[in-house]
């Protein structure tokens, strides 16, 4: 591939946002660039890496599925048929964009975010008994989400390329099989040799309401990226802060004297932050309790210590709710008889049951509100103020500092951004379709399923940020736009570096090394050697007078810097080693 050939070409300023190292180096080095907030154009050099990174992917998925292509404009029905057509809160539709296009076809589609509703009835169409199961079948495809933020480059956007794979089995314990035994080996295969290997880690994470099994996620560890991983130190457990299951950081007052419980008035004042202000108290010793109702109409009352905020779905399985909701202002007032923000654990009614963090346990003085507007109570104490809870559960969401309950360590946690994830979706989507199968006995079963994505632009963008040092990117060798990029340093195409490196590059290409040859001869040398390091190609090779009269090349690996004056030969020979 010639410089010149492409018209994208690299430009000194982009229009990233500050900290997005992707968007950044991605766009000055002509890889993409921003047609709108959250929608990419794919540039020569972008759309090659693109592609390299598919391609991997493909290999790897074809040892576990069949390759197909699905349509990105999907019936509406199909989306009502599993209720997501109303709930999914990030579903783009498309319609007639103008009167000339209405008056032929007035429908509506749903743009395709995930192909759960357009391949389940798809394979029902195929497989209706047990002998064609188990079955697995991906696609890599343009995806339409509406992210209320899209950010960080092509890490968020609101189109982007993703894989994703979906298998059917007639059991749970075949689901399981191909979710332990062949999807996690295969994306544990492609995330190394995409060059993210190292980084990468699998995350358990939320398998959503509809599965038993928590889902795994592949984070790569990066600084942008946008969930806070939790790692119990020396083992292989990694969390998803989302379920990270926590003991909070030990806060002792046990050894205080009880005081008097007195009830203070604090206008406004309802965050533990701002109240520990105003009282004058540590923000440990406050209590923040919120009002929600479960799924099944239930009240009920879940105190957490101040500094920490109610984790939902550890409510839900304390429950055993399938979701939970904050109450209206209404409800609030009705229930704790005080406007939100004042709602406290002491003196609620009967039928609200009162869930505790193990974060309150074992303090002395407490405060909590006073279920009176405006009113917080103080110096509450367990067993004088209110009845000891039997028991104490863990409803919190994780923060860094916090210890796994399991062994005790405290949590080290980190940055990741999530590459890929897989998740039993058990019988849900087949429910929805009555997909079911005739069984060895006749029997019709339900269908089990999983399904499995990874975000190939967000690949893409994860390995910019992972893989770039200040002079621009590195990419690994199995993804780079090219394996060799070319300077020939000439004033005219008959100099003889132009001509020593033309016949280089068409050795090369011959022997199928993908090559990047600079022919810009007008522009300045320190400005081509500048775009090589930016654009960060694997080796560079520059021929000039002064390398002819040495050896013959000089060779740069641009990772480690490394240069060497090399022989044509021994450049050859380097380059098939
Ligand atoms: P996230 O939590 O990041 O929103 P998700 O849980 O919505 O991801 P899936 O719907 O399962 O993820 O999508 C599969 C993969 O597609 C993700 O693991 C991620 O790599 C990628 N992906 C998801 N949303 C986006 C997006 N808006 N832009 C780019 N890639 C995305
Ligand atoms: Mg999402």
């Amino acid at each position: 591939m010639f410089l010149s050939h492409i018209f994208a070409k690299t430009t000194k300023e982009s229009s990233a946002e500050s900290g997005s190292a992707n968007a950044d180096l991605l766009e000055r080095g002509g890889f993409i660039h921003k047609t709108m907030a959250g929608v990419y154009s794919y540039l020569p050099l972008g759309t090659r890496v693109l592609r390299k990174i598919e391609d991997i992917l493909r290999e790897e998925m074809d040892t576990i599925g069949s390759e197909v292509f699905l349509p990105s404009l999907a019936p509406v029905e199909n989306w009502q048929k599993t209720g997501r057509f109303e709930t999914v809160n990030v579903l783009f539709q498309a319609t007639p964009a103008n009167a000339f296009s209405a008056k032929h076809n007035d429908a509506q589609y749903v743009l395709g975010s995930t192909h759960e509703e357009i391949i389940t009835p798809l394979v029902q169409r195929y497989c209706n008994s047990y002998q064609d199961f188990p079955t697995a079948a991906y696609q890599i495809q343009t995806k339409f989400r509406n992210e209320p933020r899209p950010k960080s480059g092509i890490l968020r956007g609101r189109e982007f390329r993703m894989k994703d794979l979906y298998s059917f089995h007639v059991s749970e314990e075949d689901m399981l099989d191909y979710f332990f035994h062949k999807a996690i080996p295969a994306y544990t295969a492609f995330f190394q040799r995409v060059g993210l290997g190292e980084k990468t880690d699998i995350v358990l994470a939320s398998g959503g309401d509809f599965s038993k099994e928590y889902s795994r996620e592949f984070q790569t560890r990066c600084e942008t990226g946008e969930d806070l991983i939790f790692h119990v130190p020396g083992s292989d457990v990694f969390y998803n802060r989302e379920i990270a299951p926590s003991k909070a950081r030990v806060w002792d007052n046990s050894s205080e004297e009880e005081k008097p419980r007195e009830d203070v008035v604090g206008k406004g004042i309802i965050g533990v932050e701002e109240l520990a202000e105003f009282m004058k108290i540590e923000v440990e010793r406050t209590s923040k309790t919120l009002l929600l109702e479960t799924d099944a109409g239930q009240f009920v009352a879940a105190v957490v210590r101040g500094g920490y905020d109610v984790n939902e779905e550890k409510l839900c399985k304390v429950l055993s709710c399938r979701s939970v909701r904050l109450a209206s202002a209404d409800v609030v007032k009705k229930v704790t008889g005080a406007e939100v923000g004042y709602a406290g654990p002491i003196g609620l009614p009967d039928d609200v049951r009162v869930v505790w963090d193990e974060s309150t346990a074992g303090r002395k003085n407490f405060e909590c509100g006073a279920n009176k507007t405006h009113e917080h109570s103080i110096n509450i104490n367990f067993g004088r103020d209110i009845e000891e809870p039997e028991q104490f559960y863990d409803i919190k969401t994780a923060k860094e500092g916090d210890c796994d309950p399991e062994s005790g360590k405290t949590y080290e946690t980190f940055y990741g951004s999530e590459v890929g994830n897989v998740f039993t979706l058990y019988t849900k989507f087949s429910d929805s379709f009555g997909f079911t199968f005739t069984d060895k006995d006749g029997k019709q079963k339900p269908v089990y399923m999983g399904c499995y994505g990874i975000g190939t632009t967000r690949v893409m963008g994860v390995l910019a940020e992972v893989c770039h040092d200040e002079h621009g990117l590195l990419w690994p060798e199995n993804v780079a736009p090219a394996r060799v990029h070319i300077v020939p340093i000439a004033k005219k195409e008959e100099d003889a570096p132009y001509k020593e490196a033309l016949d280089l590059y068409t050795q090369l290409e011959k022997k199928g090394v993908e090559c990047l040859f600079d022919d810009r001869l007008g522009d300045t040398v320190g400005s081509r050697l500048a775009d090589a390091d930016l654009i960060g190609i694997p080796l560079r090779i520059v021929v000039s007078e002064k390398t002819l009269k040495g050896k013959g090349v000089e060779v740069k690996e641009r990772k480690t810097g490394e240069v060497t004056l090399l022989s044509a030969k021994e450049c050859m020979q380097k380059i098939f080693s």
